[in-house]
């Protein structure tokens, strides 16, 4: 048999985009994913009849490579409602988004989140962030943190911790908020001018709508990768492929030593599943703890967004919990109690369906950017790096790295 042209080391969405350009340009390349199915960081279980995915993430529908890639009507996507609830020590209120609910503008302006003057410099940023283009987000933003770019934008410490550091810090997977201001503009910018998403099926139908895309790929599953030099790969079981190109869609740095410290570090998140037997009403809102002595940074109940999370005809909810940090097993009875104090239900309505602890969530980088020229991404003569490491850890820079990387590979 004729060795493929082209391997492709790593199924999470990076990998299966490199395939499906790699395909577009009429070739037919091998991919070898070490797990026993693709999607990488997005995957779901099915358990007790409940759709739990691998860690709480939401689907962006305004990042510009899903409005390339994915066709979310198949997705059946379900929204989240803007704005979030808000839980201090002594208050539960709802902070509504006036940019995407202007009927809300008078709950918004009387919301004790911030003060008037918050709410006007974040509806003055948010107006200006969806001028922008994505790349100057980006651009000159890069070394400040999102922190200090909220301090020198005059907002409060109220506003900061009451809806900045829990919601940010939710999706940055990091509570200082030390992650660029670049990607605070950027994500913030997206959420003004899109919706956050969950897949009808889980968010792992992402990756099973990419691979399904695949017609002349052959996915190897199980299959993990040792060593590669340049133009040799060789497999856990001591076999070897050769290649034209290699596409390396996973961290690196297991691969190539002199890449250590490529990614400084990996931000870890635990996430739990909990079914409440009594029905909890939050109105498609994510739900902000902005209580210092909470274990708990954000929680929501899932069915609510989407359905299709729990069986048909289950009473109850599905409350996904994300924590502030990876809690010992003890301290897992401190999180029910919070849980219960946030949301206010009876005691015993609580049952633990799962705990994800995800050691690998998203990568500590040195430098964020938008994008780079295709040839970037080579690394030596028949090596090319994707994975959103190269970017930033988002799954818009995942999908995008794997495009720029085939793109590179096509070139050799
Ligand atoms: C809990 C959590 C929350 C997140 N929230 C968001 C969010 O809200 N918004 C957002 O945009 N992004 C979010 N992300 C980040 C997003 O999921 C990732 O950026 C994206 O999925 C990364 O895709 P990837 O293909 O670069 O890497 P991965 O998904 O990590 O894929 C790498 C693949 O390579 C395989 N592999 C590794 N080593 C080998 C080897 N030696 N041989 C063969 N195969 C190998 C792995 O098994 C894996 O399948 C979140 C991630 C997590 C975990």
């Amino acid at each position: 048999m004729e060795p493929p042209k082209f391997i492709v080391i790593g199924g999470g969405v990076a990998g299966l985009i490199a395939a499906q350009t790699l395909e577009a340009a009429g070739h037919a390349p091998v991919l070898l994913e070490a797990a026993d199915a693709v999607g990488g960081r997005l995957r779901t279980d099915e358990v007790d009849g409940f759709r739990l995915d691998r860690g709480f993430q939401v689907l962006l529908t305004q990042y510009p490579e899903v409005k390339r890639y994915l066709d979310l009507r198949a997705l059946g996507v379900e929204k989240f409602r803007p704005g979030a609830h808000v839980h201090t020590r002594q208050q539960h209120f709802r902070f509504a988004d006036p940019l995407r609910e202007p009927a809300q503008l008078f709950r918004s302006a009387l919301s004790p989140v911030g003060t008037l003057q918050d709410k006007i410099r974040l509806a003055q940023l948010g107006f200006k962030v969806m001028r922008l283009t994505p790349e100057e987000c980006f651009t000159g933003f890069d070394e400040q943190s999102t922190i200090d770019y909220l301090w020198e934008y005059g907002f409060s410490e109220q506003i900061v911790e009451r809806f900045f550091r829990p919601f940010f810090g939710g999706i940055f997977v990091e509570q200082k908020l030390l992650t660029p201001a670049a990607m605070f503009r950027f994500i913030l910018k997206m959420f003004a001018q899109g919706d956050a998403v969950l897949p009808a099926e889980g968010i792992e139908a992402i990756p099973k709508q990419l691979a399904g895309k695949l017609a002349r790929t052959e996915i190897r599953l199980g299959t993990r990768v040792r060593a590669l030099t340049d133009d040799t790969v060789t497999l856990d079981d001591g076999s070897t492929l050769e290649a034209r190109a290699v596409i390396v869609a996973c961290a690196p740095d297991a691969l190539f030593p002199q890449l250590a410290g490529t990614v400084r570090a990996w931000r870890s998140t635990t996430n739990l599943y909990y079914y409440s037997t009594r029905r909890l009403k939050e109105n498609r809102l994510i739900n902000l703890v902005a209580d210092p002595t909470s274990t708990i940074n954000t929680f929501c109940v899932l069915d609510e967004v989407a359905p299709t999370y729990k069986q048909q005809g289950q009473g109850g909810s599905l409350i996904s919990v994300s924590l502030k940090a990876c809690p010992d097993t003890d301290s897992i009875a401190q999180v029910e109690q919070d849980l219960l104090r946030h949301s206010r239900l009876p005691n015993d309505a609580l049952r633990l369906l799962k705990r994800y602890d995800i050691e690998h969530a998203l990568p500590e980088l040195d430098a964020v950017s938008y994008s780079y020229q295709a040839t970037q991404s080579r690394l030596i003569d028949r090596v090319f790096l994707a994975g959103d490491q190269q970017l930033n850890g988002s799954l818009d820079a995942a999908m995008r790295s794997g495009r720029l990387a085939a793109e590179g590979a096509l070139r050799t």
